[in-house]
């Protein structure tokens, strides 16, 4: 049964809440943590289908949940190490190719599928005793005295709480951490606005299987609709399928959407430059509007926003969960050292130090992808002979890119 009167209540189950609770549970055994989860939905990981939707974790995610101890089981199920990355414009002869052997690193990152990541996290938590999930909790209320959160959620949603007493459907922590994702309901109700850049593009994801093996490699090529990129996966017998993610404007998002499987492959194979051969067969397609937000603040009284809650960016780098677990690993450092000398988390210096350490970098990264996005959106030829004279460049130098990766691999 959950205990009411909790220490931090985390508000969503995602990558990002999810590995947040379980490394303030690892760290801090004496904190009672409760993780709030609008879903009842349990990810379910197929033996033989892939789940579409996918991220590029960099070294300095994968050490973070190797600490908390999730990630044996991660690498162990379906991670895919990728050790080159190859990036062309479909305007120009500009390209570069980053290898880990620039960096003397045995690879660059692991592709793996979101359901993993979840999966493997869930189980983790649940083998802590001082963390506990609440299942069908979607925050709606809140109020405030004394120090004290007072969390309800939707009423009519109330008998789907698992492990919650009906009489009893408030919670009460000292610290809440927004982790709601982009349309985060902890931001609406500390009334902190954020700045939204509406991208006007549509990101398709799907796993295709193409006639040759993808060889450990995350593609992508930019074109003037929007980026492609095809990221390898692991497991299910070969090396011959890969997670795409057709980042495109509206219009052609909405046409791709439309077609066939078989008129979708081909459109694939063409935008892709046949780099893998036959592209011979698409999964089911989603899709996603794409959008950049960001929470002008992190931080209100006892409250604190981590992972998209408080910025989301364009797919194009694979960052996104990249910045959020960055956030948990900083908000973990800093809510110890406020233990350490006998503050409470909740406390106002703790929470503006998280912020003045993660939201100027995140700010950057931001500022980094649109300039990306509109850099390789732009059909003129003073544009397409800078970005391709910069690809080239980049490629030319052995300093210049090993910078880039040792940056790209921290965030
Ligand atoms: C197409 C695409 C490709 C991407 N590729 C990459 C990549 O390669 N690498 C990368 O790093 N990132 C990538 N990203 C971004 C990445 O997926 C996100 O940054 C990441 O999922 C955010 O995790 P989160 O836990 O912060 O939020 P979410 O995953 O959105 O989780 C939020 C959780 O909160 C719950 N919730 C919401 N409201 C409430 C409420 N009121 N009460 C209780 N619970 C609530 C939701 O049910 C959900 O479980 C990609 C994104 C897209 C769209």
């Amino acid at each position: 049964m959950i205990r009411h009167r909790l220490d931090i209540a985390i508000v969503g189950a995602g990558m990002v809440g999810l590995a947040q609770a379980a490394l303030l549970a690892v760290r801090h055994p004496q904190l009672r943590v409760a993780l709030l989860e609008a879903s009842t939905e349990v990810p379910q990981i197929s033996a033989d289908h892939y789940d579409p939707r996918v991220v590029a974790l960099t070294q300095a995610s994968c050490e973070l949940l190797e600490e908390i101890g999730a990630w044996e089981e991660i690498g162990d199920r379906r991670a895919c190490p990728y050790t080159e990355m190859r990036v062309w414009d479909a305007e120009g002869t500009g390209s570069v190719r980053f290898n880990s052997r620039d960096v003397q690193m045995p690879n660059l990152g692991h592709i793996v599928e979101n359901n993993v990541v979840v999966a493997a996290l869930r189980a983790h938590i649940e083998a802590l005793p001082n963390v506990e999930l609440v299942s069908g909790f979607r925050l709606e209320s809140w109020w405030r005295d004394c120090g004290l959160w007072h969390l309800q959620p939707r009423s009519e949603r109330t008998n789907l709480v698992e492990g919650l007493e009906e009489s009893a459907e408030t919670l009460r922590t000292r610290l809440l951490i927004g982790a709601d994702g982009a349309r985060s309901k902890v931001r609406d109700l500390l009334h902190i606005r954020s700045r939204d850049t509406d991208y006007h593009q549509t990101a398709l994801v799907c796993v295709a299987r193409s006639e040759k093996p993808h060889q450990h490699t995350a593609w992508q090529r930019f074109l003037k609709t929007g980026p492609l990129a095809f990221l390898p996966l692991a497991g299910l017998g070969d090396e011959h399928h890969c997670a795409v993610v057709w980042s495109a404007d509206e219009d052609l998002a909405r046409e791709l959407v439309m077609l066939d499987d078989q008129a979708f492959c081909l459109n694939l194979e063409k935008a892709f430059e046949s780099r893998l051969g036959r592209v011979e067969s698409v999964s089911e397609r989603f899709s996603f509007p794409l959008r950049a937000r960001h929470a002008e603040s992190y931080c209100g009284p006892g409250a604190v926003l981590i992972g998209d809650a408080a910025h989301s960016i364009h797919p194009l780098a694979g960052q996104g969960v990249n910045l959020g677990l960055q956030d948990v690993r900083v908000l973990s450092d800093e809510i110890g050292r406020a233990l350490k000398r006998g503050l409470e988390p909740a406390d106002s210096s703790v929470l503006e130090r998280y912020q003045r350490r993660r939201r100027g970098d995140n700010a950057a990264t931001l500022k980094a992808m649109s300039t990306f996005k509109s850099l390789f959106g732009a059909g003129d030829l003073h544009w397409r002979w800078l970005r391709n004279t910069g690809l080239s460049m980049v490629d030319a130098s052995p300093l210049l890119k090993k910078r880039i990766i040792l940056r790209a691999m921290a965030v």
